[in-house]
């Protein structure tokens, strides 16, 4: 059940949260009691990036001490050659399992959160007895 991770977002975005991992959402989720997998929630999470939806995706290459060295726009144009960490020195090839994805919310989403918010709330239909 994935719709809960729309659940997730909309609050996140109406609380003004910016620039979390699929981790994140998998913690929250886990609160309401929805044990979620990293790869069904990273998967409809990139589902969501694009400038008309609600997401988009950065990335970032961790060197092998876990500092977060240098941001790419995918993951597929890393390159394997060796390269020194910004932070600490170290010398390393950058490798796909070490690219930490991070989401934020698009400007379109968060514009549609604002009006969708100043809409009045449709008159409750009563059920007649
Ligand atoms: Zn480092």
């Amino acid at each position: 059940m994935l719709f809960i991770i729309d659940d997730i977002l909309e609050e996140m975005a109406i609380e003004g949260k910016r620039y979390f991992s699929p981790h994140y959402i998998i913690s929250i989720a886990k609160q309401s009691g929805q044990i979620l997998t990293l790869k069904e929630t990273t998967n409809h999470l990139l589902s969501l990036v694009g400038s008309n939806k609600k997401l988009q995706v950065f990335y970032e290459v961790e060197c092998p001490n876990g500092d977060n060295d240098f941001p790419i726009s995918s993951p597929l144009e890393l390159s394997n050659e060796e390269r020194t960490c910004h932070l600490c020195h170290v010398e390393y090839i950058p490798s796909p399992d070490r690219v930490w994805v991070y989401f934020d919310f698009t400007p379109a989403y968060k514009n549609y959160l604002k009006k969708k918010s100043l809409v009045p709330e449709q008159p409750q239909i009563l059920a007649l007895v």
